[in-house]
């Protein structure tokens, strides 16, 4: 039997998961679906100066609303636990000690003041201190000393555990999205692995975790692509089989010019989150912000795979199906907030009319609860986003102010007319259905000598005060026969 895939979502707790970090998570999802694998969720908050109150909450929070669920985390328990790393420093203190055991990681305690200079003294000779096997026997470490020395100064002094890359190698290794890359380790230096507060780095507990809880495949963001290169010798310094990397390309800017930040959504008025935020100020999420998990999950899946077809709109089913790897492109994929809206008010199309008055309910409070559906039903096809919908639509549900302007634009003596005798009418029978409305409309306009276009032109005028909106008459209906009439008298004089 072959063994079954394992996959991971490694976010660090340092703030709100972004569309980045979302866009992660679902391709693991994906993948850990497609192929009958299994999807861990490992927080990794050993950076205690990093973490951030909260952050873990929303992650969690952000992955629930979006429909991702794992197999196994903190919450879920299960048998590679704990999924914290922050609880599980036995765990890397034992490995580290491994590494040092075999001659591949050492103590080192230079002080940052010659650390500073060292880099300082490098710059103003146009070169880069590089810590590693060029001037590492120069350096305050273990490999300088004896090992007396070596463990009294551990028991007093402030020290790290670096790792002792290998000199003059090349490193090559394999990437499904980019192919087959090679490093050398000349520009390598010897990374931190461990500190003295006892707290591994990320690059040691990464590899080490990866390889406890037996993942098969690391698929993370285009950033940590220059870690690659030393996670893979630490799998072979541990003589551990590497598992298989995939790279995903960066999100970029709207303009196509640079990494997608944090703060661009502030500045250009979307959300990147996936939930709301509270930091000085509240920073609003997809959710609240009226999109659907279902769109954001179809409109992130395009930001770097694409199926090769012209097929836009998908089902969650139907990218599970489709999904593949080897369909991601290397190159960095532009976020286009208008792109996503689109899609957003295709998924809402694509609801049946319980479904839509389900997830807008608690969404859209301030409408009556009696009025809803036949509100959404009048207004789906127009939907983008389904929040604010009532002061989206408010003409629905309070009068307009009036537009002079407007109603001087549309009116005109034979308009007056028709409208007059359509209003009489409408009100003797206020059981008249839309096709009978409409129909009065038209005969009244023809009666009059008046263009039906320009009826309807003046009606909506009256009724919505701009000339937008769902149908005239539908909107009719929904307003009721008096509240018509009087929007439209008010201008008949
Ligand atoms: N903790 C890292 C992050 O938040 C994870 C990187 C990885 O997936 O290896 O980006």
């Amino acid at each position: 039997m072959t063994k079954k895939n394992r996959l991971r979502f490694a976010p660090s707790p340092t703030g709100p998961l972004h569309i980045g970090g979302l866009r992660t998570a679902l391709f693991n999802y994906l993948f850990a679906k497609k192929t009958g694998g299994e999807l861990v969720l490992r927080v990794e908050d050993t950076d205690q100066a990093r973490k951030v109150e909260k952050s873990q909450e929303h992650i969690e929070n952000s992955l629930a609303w979006i429909g991702i669920d794992f197999d196994e985390s903190s919450k879920k328990g299960g048998q590679f636990g704990p999924y914290n790393q922050s609880e599980r420093k036995d765990i890397y203190k034992k490995h580290i000690n491994v590494l040092i055991e075999k001659g591949w990681a050492y103590y080192a305690f230079d002080k940052k003041e010659r650390l500073d200079f060292h880099r300082l003294d490098h710059e103003k000779k146009g070169k880069k201190f590089i810590y590693n096997a060029h001037n590492r026997l120069k350096l305050d470490n273990s490999l300088s000393m004896d090992k007396k020395d070596v463990e009294e100064r551990i028991q007093k002094e402030n020290y790290v555990v670096r790792f002792k890359t290998p000199s003059e190698t090349n490193v090559v290794f394999n990437d499904i999205i980019r192919g087959e890359i090679q490093v050398g380790t000349r520009d390598i230096d010897d990374k931190i692995l461990f500190k003295s507060d006892g707290m591994p780095t990320y690059h040691l507990a990464n590899v080490v975790d990866d390889h406890l809880m037996e993942i098969t495949h690391v698929i993370r963001g285009e950033e940590w692509l220059p870690s690659l290169a030393l996670h893979v010798l630490l799998y072979r310094a541990f003589d551990w089989q590497e598992p298989k990397f995939a790279h995903l390309p960066l999100i970029l800017k709207p303009t196509g010019k640079g990494k997608l930040s944090k703060r661009d959504g502030d500045k250009f008025g979307f959300p990147v989150y996936a939930l709301d935020w509270a930091d000085e100020k509240i920073y609003s999420g997809f959710n609240e912000s009226g999109f659907l998990a279902e769109a954001l999950i179809n409109y992130m899946v395009f930001l770097g795979w694409s199926p090769g077809s012209e097929k836009e709109i998908y089902s969650l089913d139907e990218l599970i199906n489709d999904f593949a790897l080897e369909k991601i492109n290397k190159s960095g994929a532009k976020f286009d907030p208008q792109k996503l809206l689109w899609i957003n008010s295709q998924h809402i199309q694509g609801l049946n009319i319980d479904k839509l008055c389900e997830v807008c309910e608690p969404k859209n409070k301030d409408i009556d609860k009696g009025v809803l559906k036949s509100f959404l039903k009048l207004v789906q096809p127009r939907l983008e986003t389904i929040n604010n919908l009532k002061e989206k639509f408010l003409y629905l549900f309070e009068r307009p102010t009036t537009n002079e302007g407007l109603i001087k634009k549309t009116i005109s003596e034979e308009v007056k007319q028709a409208v007059s005798a359509f209003v009489l009418k409408l009100v003797a029978d206020k059981s008249l259905g839309a096709q009978e409305i409409k129909k009065l409309l038209y005969d009244c306009a023809e009666e009059n000598n008046a263009k039906f276009g320009k009826v309807m032109g003046f009606c909506r005028a009256c009724i919505v005060g701009k000339m937008e909106g769902p149908d005239v008459v539908e909107m009719m209906i929904f307003i009721g026969v008096e509240e018509t009439a009087h929007r439209l008298k008010k201008f008949l004089g």
